[in-house]
């Protein structure tokens, strides 16, 4: 038999690895740009046509190619920013594979223009699927001016893949906005088609937020309180918005050295000192860039991936916490519930080196930055997901596996002592139920089920950021069969999936053997509808929303591990619900906003005795 394995050719291996770097024609957007950027422009002009479909152009005046760069610059792995592995180390330029134009010129039709300074004439390039068409010498400025057109015009299963316009559009000005933030000194020009979208004179950062995100009507910068602290670790600059204009949906945004990232730990650090300033139901806005040593950082993981790894990661947390907070005026927050506790210590109002307040941070899983769909919960039966728990309930009387292990895994970033306030802590239980308690102020009612969602969704969102969630084996492995257009999504909660527990091998594409699920999960019966309610989820959570597809994911997990709503409960199985759910970060409100618990005051109680 004659041997069988041959090399692609380079137009196949550019087009397959494009898959990875261009998704749409934002991921085009964001390259260009920071391109240009990283030539040393001072002005840069976005064109796009049809949500970036048809056309997406890039002017800048920076310092232009010669005419062997020009074609280099093309090939796979062709870069003028690192040169050896060391480099790696050191980035200070916005890109350094050297992947993104040979990815785009594979799935694109391509025409570059760019001169140098120093020559008198440029050079065209013209280029689609990695074949060139054309190389010539042109008159034009100096500068590069780069044209992609039909975006995907030889992948039709891409181009099926794109969102309606308005989505695509919305991504396009999200990968704007992350880049001209951290950019004030260049001047920016946006056109969608012939009407220009934004005009961005140089200038610096407060200027630059409000010149996007205000309007003459509303100065946005006037609503900001700026921060500023200079450690040997990390230096944190910006602006965080007051309180008083927390919105529902508001500018988040981190950038460390001068690139935008995601950073669920410490969006969670910012939101937590916001804590009782605002309703549960509002953000705040944040505009929070970060300096530290390249050193210190791993920005090399992926070539669409915003998320970042920082070597000191816990102290820039606490540094950064101190810094909104310290903006905010906000240092002594006192508990926000007064329990009964005769003869029982009182409660510091503050710890020497914890964060006291039980936080009511707020969540809200619904709110999509980057879409304008409203999020919908699939339908699922979730009596049937239950149906494990309960056999293995009536068997035994302890909490078993099923019962979140002990606080210590649960317990996230405030802690109180809750033992001092909880000891001899007696508990009813209404209808199985609610957990009802006398408080200080009156009688404590805490809906049971909905207490266990918020203490497992810290939880498992905990173990998907910090990667160390637990897995439990399973017996009879189960076949997880995909649809082609959820695949993608699974794609990108796959690593979640991982970090919380699941353990999966892909056998043939599209379908994975399930073998592991998380320990919490242990008899649960539904696995597959679960993975599928998932990606549902993580689909209707548009976009590259890393926090909100966690959260979703979290969020599933949660409810399917959940205690039912009705199931008996004795009084340590009480008392260890409601002592884990005081640990919680915010244990007012489930994920999605529900109340978790009401007090009924003694004015309340007395009124009816009237
Ligand atoms: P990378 O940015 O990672 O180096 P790219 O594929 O994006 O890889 O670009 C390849 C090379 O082409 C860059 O290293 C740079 O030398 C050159 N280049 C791309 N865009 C421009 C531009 N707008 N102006 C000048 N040079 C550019
Ligand atoms: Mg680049």
């Amino acid at each position: 038999m004659s041997d069988v394995i041959h090399l692609l050719p380079d137009s196949v291996a550019n087009q397959i690895a494009a898959g990875e770097v261009i998704q749409r024609p934002a991921s085009v957007l964001k390259e260009l740009v920071e391109n240009a950027i990283d030539a040393g422009a001072e002005f840069i002009q976005v064109v796009v046509k049809d949500a970036g479909r048809t056309l997406i152009q890039v002017t800048d005046n920076g310092k232009g190619m010669s005419e062997t760069d020009a074609r280099m610059a093309f090939e796979r792995h062709a870069t003028s920013k690192i040169k050896d592995a060391q480099d790696l180390f050191s980035i200070r330029t916005m890109g350094f594979r050297g992947e993104a134009l040979a990815s785009i010129a594979a799935v694109a039709q391509v025409e570059l223009r760019s001169r140098r300074e120093e020559d008198e004439l440029g050079t065209f390039v013209e280029i689609a699927g990695s074949r060139v068409f054309k190389q010539q010498s042109v008159q034009c400025d100096k500068g590069t001016t780069f044209l992609v057109k039909n975006l995907f015009f030889n992948v039709p299963a891409r181009r099926r893949f794109l969102k309606s316009d308005s989505v695509e559009k919305n991504h396009l000005l999200n990968e704007f906005y992350r880049i001209v933030l951290v950019h004030p000194d260049v001047e920016f020009l946006f056109y969608d088609g012939d009407d220009e979208i934004f005009r961005l004179p140089a200038s610096n950062v407060k200027v630059r937020i409000d010149q996007v995100f205000g309007s003459a009507k509303k100065k946005l910068n006037q609503q900001l309180l700026s921060i500023e602290t200079e450690t040997n670790l990390v230096n944190v600059k910006g602006f965080i918005g007051r309180p008083e204009f927390a919105q529902k949906t508001a500018p988040q945004y981190f950038f460390v050295n001068g690139r935008y990232m995601r950073h669920p730990y410490f969006h969670k650090a910012v939101m937590l000192a916001y804590n009782q300033l605002i309703q549960p139901t509002e953000n705040p806005s944040y505009f929070i860039y970060f300096e530290v040593d390249p050193q210190t950082i791993d920005i090399n993981i992926h070539p669409t991936k915003t998320e970042i790894k920082f070597e000191n990661e816990q102290a820039l947390w606490s540094i950064l916490s101190a810094t909104v907070k310290e903006a905010l005026g906000k240092f002594n927050i006192v508990p926000s519930i007064d329990f009964d506790r005769e003869g029982v210590p009182d409660m510091p109002v503050q710890h020497s080196n914890e964060m006291v307040s039980p936080p009511k941070t707020i969540f809200n899983p619904s709110y999509n930055p980057f879409g304008s769909s409203s999020y919908k919960r699939p339908q699922m039966e979730w009596e049937s997901l239950y149906s494990g728990f309960e056999k293995e309930k009536k068997n035994n009387d302890d909490f078993g596996d099923n019962f979140p292990a002990e606080a210590e895994s649960t317990v996230i970033q405030s802690k109180i002592n809750i033992e001092e306030v909880f000891t001899g802590g007696i508990y009813f239980q209404l209808k199985n139920r609610f957990i009802i308690t006398s408080v200080k102020s009156g009688m404590l009612m805490i809906d049971q089920r909905r207490a266990h969602i918020r203490i497992l969704f810290d939880q498992f969102l905990k173990e998907i950021q910090q990667k160390k969630g637990f897995s439990q084996q399973l017996l009879f492995p189960e076949t997880l069969q995909l649809m082609p257009e959820d695949l993608l999504f699974f794609e990108q909660i796959k690593a979640d999936l991982y970090y919380v527990g699941f353990d999966f091998e892909p056998e043939v594409p599209g379908r994975y053997t399930i073998k592991g699920v998380p320990s919490q999960l242990k008899g649960t019966e539904s696995i597959i509808p679960l993975l599928n309610d998932m990606i549902e989820r993580v689909k209707t959570a548009t976009g590259d929303a890393v926090a909100v597809m966690q959260e979703q994911v979290a969020l599933a997990l949660a409810e399917t591990a959940a205690l039912p709503s009705v199931q008996s409960l004795n009084n340590d199985e009480m008392t260890k619900l409601v002592e884990q759910l005081f640990t919680c970060s915010s244990h007012n409100h489930t994920p999605d906003g529900k109340p978790v618990m009401n007090i009924l005051t003694q004015e309340e109680i007395q009124q009816r005795f009237k």
